[in-house]
């Protein structure tokens, strides 16, 4: 699987892309030459509503769509998406998440602790991830996306 860039335009999509496990990195304030320096270092596929900036780079993807919903359609049309990567990564910071026993987590995460024996975590945010109603609702929505 390819690795991926999303430009200042696209955030909502590149959080989506994370969530169904592609490598999706988002610029931090960084000018367009710097976005094109570090797709060209690491072999990244720059995801762009802009036309000028995608004409700038061999290896970019122009979004048709304004929707992220159309334009995560587009990319997963070029680029299948893994079901066994998905929520393997951490939407915030595009790291890969681990699996940790649940008795690790803070007091404050009782109730999760009862109901999940492991879940996700991530290092870099600090952030836990489990696979309660908001999961199957992410679920569901990919599914739409895909379908729709
Ligand atoms: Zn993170």
């Amino acid at each position: 699987m390819p690795r991926f860039m999303a430009d200042h335009m696209v955030g909502k999509t590149c959080k989506w892309m994370r969530i169904m496990g592609y490598d999706t990195l988002y610029p931090q304030c960084k000018t367009d030459t710097e976005i094109l320096k570090r797709c060209i270092e690491e072999d990244r596929i720059l995801l762009t509503r802009d036309y000028e900036f995608y004409r700038r780079y061999s290896k970019s993807i122009f979004l048709d769509s304004p929707d992220f919903k159309l334009q995560i359609k587009q990319i997963a049309g070029m680029f299948p998406p893994k079901r066994n990567l998905f929520f393997s990564r951490c939407p915030m910071c595009n790291s890969l998440l681990e699996g940790i026993n649940s008795d690790v987590m803070p007091p404050e995460f009782s109730a999760v602790k009862l109901r999940f024996s492991t879940v996700k975590y991530c290092k870099y945010c600090n952030k836990y991830y489990w696979n309660g109603t908001h999961y199957l609702k992410i679920l569901l929505e990919i599914d739409s996306i895909l379908k729709g």
